[in-house]
């Protein structure tokens, strides 16, 4: 059985407050929020990061900047503005070690780093 923690929550074995869901990803509040609206998007698929990722993703990654368009229209932060944030690797600060999109929007944003 996986330890990672976001496959346990795209799989149903660990709570989280899920916002959006298909068979290919999840999209879920992060639960120590940067924004006063934070979200991941998370593929359902074990990728590490972006540098795990090759062609055969293209459609998934193509479906999570959609899905991401569609949380952020739903919470009505769309037309204000909002910002994607992929960590990829230990020099950007990725601490979970499953590829994942972070939403981020409700508050001036320009200036903040994830
Ligand atoms: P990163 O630094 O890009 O790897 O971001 C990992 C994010 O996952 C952080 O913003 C954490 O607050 C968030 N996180 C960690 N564990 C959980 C969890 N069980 N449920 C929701 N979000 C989580
Ligand atoms: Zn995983």
């Amino acid at each position: 059985m996986s330890k990672c923690i976001f496959c346990k929550i795209a799989n149903g074995q660990m709570p989280a407050h899920i916002r959006y869901e298909d068979d290919e990803l999840v999209a879920f509040d992060d639960i120590n929020p940067k924004a006063p609206f934070h979200v991941l998007i998370v593929p359902k698929k074990h990728l590490k990061n972006l540098n795990d990722t090759a062609k055969i993703d293209q459609d998934l990654l193509g479906h999570l900047l959609l899905i991401a368009q569609k949380v952020a229209e739903e919470a009505k932060i769309a037309d204000n503005g909002y910002k994607i944030v992929i960590n990829n690797g230990k020099e950007s600060g990725q601490l979970v070690d499953h590829l994942h999109l972070h939403l981020l929007g409700g508050k001036l944003l320009a200036r903040m780093t994830v």
